[in-house]
């Protein structure tokens, strides 16, 4: 018998016996986050055939509204950063016939765990960061100066780093916490990132002012669903994971866990990167090439996750958020999202996960409201992208310290293999870009104008 189940688990997914083929396409793409979408669009749009698979029982990937409160609650991606810096998001929002807004610019408050922190030392602390910052980068910057192992914490939180300037003994703490509302962000720890290439892409991201899709990121990625099938060029299957993608004569073979086979000319995987960390080594066949195998392994997934925290009534000023939380490891950040039902979307950094919803929301009560009782939260829920097994984390991380590594290794993840046939696309595969939104859409973008290439020359020759 045992032999049996053996000889069972070896066979190839190629050999089932009720695998069949089902489609023909010029284009497989496999993923509907947001780089695939875009890449579908694009394609479809040029009037190239194309089927999405896509293993979850809904599209978006890591942008995922929650609408059970009645308005969106991202528990994934939410602002678009750099709004009114150029971000694509907002050009593709009004071609699809959507709207986005401008966030205003509030300051919010910085909380201790015992309430609101003295104003005077709440502006000295974040001037401080901005000027240990500015330090940080111009180190970087000039980074031949710098040991490679040199971490973002020993620039930042150095004795003399300016993030300490002025403060009295019992203030450098909370200036050390505030330092760690970077992690936020970038998933890992200031220990863990590395200084040589600190702030490498920032000259170039999207950053400044904040935005949103009205209505959530959620109708962004339907919309373009929507339009990539109304070109009658675009199909879509859902609650398919693929188990294998294979070069063959006649072009790529891609098998789903649902059993079918489907076939195109090319293909374009945007399986995230914890995801492709964990794959079998003959998901790709041939298999991927050594280097880029090692980059995939230098790179790494930082966590982050969103709570809601919605109840009966309103017991913040709804004028003093967002709310900052300054604890010893962890800045948890808390946005009031609605005053009717009040709504309170949280970000717990890599370092806060242990904590669950009710202690978050003790945590915010003695902080920010001292003394008084407060409502306990009627609904409670949030994300878990950590041990998601289709993302395994929230985004790629910034370059970790490491004498190998380098953002270089996110250009190696977006090179095509098999003469072209296979490409990738994902917010890991943008060197610049890389962990947000446009990252995404630029390299579906990216990728739909090579495979667009690839089928015109080959029509043409
Ligand atoms: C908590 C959080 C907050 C964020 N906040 C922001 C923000 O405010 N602004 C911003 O710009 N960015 C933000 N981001 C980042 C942004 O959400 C991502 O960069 C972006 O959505 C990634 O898109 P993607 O298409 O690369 O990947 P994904 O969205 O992960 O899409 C990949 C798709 O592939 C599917 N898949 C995986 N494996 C398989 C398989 N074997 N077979 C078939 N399908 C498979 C997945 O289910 C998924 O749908 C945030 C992310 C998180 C997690």
């Amino acid at each position: 018998m045992q032999h049996l189940i053996k000889a069972f688990a070896s066979r190839t997914a190629f050999q089932r016996p009720f695998a069949m083929s089902t489609t023909s396409t010029d284009v497989i793409v496999v993923g509907a986050g947001i780089a695939g979408l875009i890449a579908a669009y694009n394609l479809t749009r040029a009037g190239k055939s194309v089927h999405v698979i896509e293993a979850r029982n809904r599209i978006g990937g890591r942008a995922w509204s929650d609408d059970s409160l009645g308005f969106p609650v991202e528990l994934g991606c939410m602002a678009i950063h750099g709004y009114v810096e150029g971000n694509p998001v907002r050009q593709y929002s009004s071609a699809l016939g959507l709207n986005t807004k401008l966030l205003p610019n509030a300051r919010g408050t910085l909380l201790t765990a015992d309430g609101p922190l003295d104003k005077a030392v709440a502006g000295r602390l974040s001037s401080n960061l901005s000027a240990a910052m500015a330090r940080l980068s111009s180190i970087a910057s000039d980074s031949d100066a710098l040991p490679k192992e040199t971490s973002v914490a020993d620039v930042l939180l150095a004795p003399s780093s300016p993030l300490y300037e002025g403060l009295l003994e019992e203030d450098r703490a909370m200036a050390t916490s505030l330092a760690r509302s970077l992690e936020i962000g970038w998933g890992i720890s200031l220990e863990a990132t590395s200084a040589y290439y600190a702030g490498w892409a920032s000259g170039i991201a999207f950053a400044g002012s904040d935005g949103v899709v009205v209505g959530g990121y959620g109708k962004f990625a339907e919309a373009l669903k929507t339009a990539a099938e109304q070109t009658g060029k675009g199909t879509f299957t859902l609650s398919a994971p693929v188990e294998k993608i294979s070069q063959r004569d006649d072009g790529v073979h891609v098998l789903s866990q649902n059993g079918s086979t489907y076939h195109a000319q090319t293909a374009l995987s945007t399986i995230p990167l914890g995801a492709l960390k964990t794959l079998p080594g003959d998901f790709f066949e041939p298999s991927l090439p050594t280097r880029r195998q090692k980059a995939i392994s230098r790179t790494s997934v930082g966590a982050l996750e969103k709570l809601c925290l919605s109840y009966d009534s309103l017991w913040w000023d709804p004028d003093a958020g967002p709310f900052n939380l300054l604890t010893e490891n962890a800045v948890i950040l808390a946005i009031p999202l609605s005053t009717d039902p009040a709504t309170l979307h949280v970000l717990l950094p890599h370092s806060a996960l242990n904590l669950s919803g009710e202690d978050v929301h003790a945590m915010l009560a003695k902080a920010i409201a001292p003394g008084q009782t407060v409502p306990k939260p009627k609904k409670i829920f949030g994300s878990n992208w950590k041990t998601d097994p289709l993302a395994y984390g929230a985004t790629s991380s910034p370059t970790m310290v490491g004498q190998d590594r380098t953002p270089l290794d996110f250009a190696e993840a977006a090179r095509p293999v098999w003469n072209g046939l296979l490409g990738f696309a994902g917010e890991a595969t943008e060197m610049n870009h890389r962990g947000s939104v446009p990252g995404a859409i630029l390299s579906g973008q990216r990728e739909a104008e090579r495979i667009l290439n690839l089928l015109n020359r080959r029509t043409d020759g």
